[in-house]
């Protein structure tokens, strides 16, 4: 048996949960699970429909992209993985997906703002939408490019990567992470409805303001804060 047999297993079930969940279509999406110790990550195979992976299909790629392990492809994306994975320590999963309203926002290229307080249970400061990437980094080494647009934008905005564990690139679709592959794919769903709820909220009222600062701030101490409650 693979040494890696835990993480191709752990790689596989969070991505069988992306269709069920209703964020992905055909083949689009991917989510990976990494092994810190052994320095690799399992990842999709590239354009094999989610009924026919297996974990034995799933692909063992180091974190600077190189196959360690699998006869097929790794999923196109796997160089914003690695790149991503090389840079942030603390996460062991990342997923990629084109679910509809959270791929919506990025190709407005707005922020998501935060309007309530399911959002504010998961992250109180809006869900940033990294800038559409330059033509030169387009045209380079796209995939690998795009982790460093999502780290750019982290810096620049002083945002945590374990704080807020979810981002928009502008005019393609969202990346979420975590420190397991399945908190991942829950941060992944959670970005989806609260892209949802927010643009069903500019579509009631327009000039909807933001959460107050007392509600974020109540919702950043309920799970943060020395006398945390949430999640129990
Ligand atoms: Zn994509």
């Amino acid at each position: 048996m693979s040494k890696y047999q835990h993480i191709k297993q752990s790689a596989y079930e969070a991505n069988m949960k992306l269709p069920k969940l209703g964020l992905v279509l055909f083949t689009f999406g991917n989510v990976s699970a990494a092994d810190r110790e052994l320095g690799v990550f399992a990842i999709k195979p590239s354009g094999v429909p989610y009924e026919d992976l297996s974990p034995e299909k799933m692909v063992i790629v180091d974190f600077d992209g190189k196959t360690i392990e699998g006869d097929l492809r790794p999923s196109s994306d796997t160089l914003t993985h690695a790149v991503l994975y090389k840079h942030w320590d603390h996460i062991n999963g990342i997923v990629h997906t084109h679910s509809t309203y959270a791929t919506a926002w990025a190709q407005t290229q707005r922020d998501i703002p935060i309007f309530g307080t399911t959002h504010a249970d998961h992250i109180t400061v809006d869900v940033p939408c990294a800038p559409p990437m330059s033509d030169e980094m387009i045209a380079g080494d796209y995939e690998y490019q795009t982790g460093f647009q999502i780290m750019d934008c982290f810096k620049e905005k002083g945002l945590s990567y374990e704080e807020v564990e979810m981002v928009l690139v502008g005019n393609h679709a969202p990346f979420t992470w975590g420190k397991t592959a399945d908190k991942a794919v829950y941060n992944s769903a959670v970005l989806e409805t609260v892209a949802q709820m927010a643009y069903l909220t500019e579509q009631i009222n327009p000039q909807a303001p933001r959460l107050k600062d007392a509600l974020i701030k109540k919702h950043f101490e309920r799970k943060h804060g020395p006398n945390s409650y949430y999640g129990q």
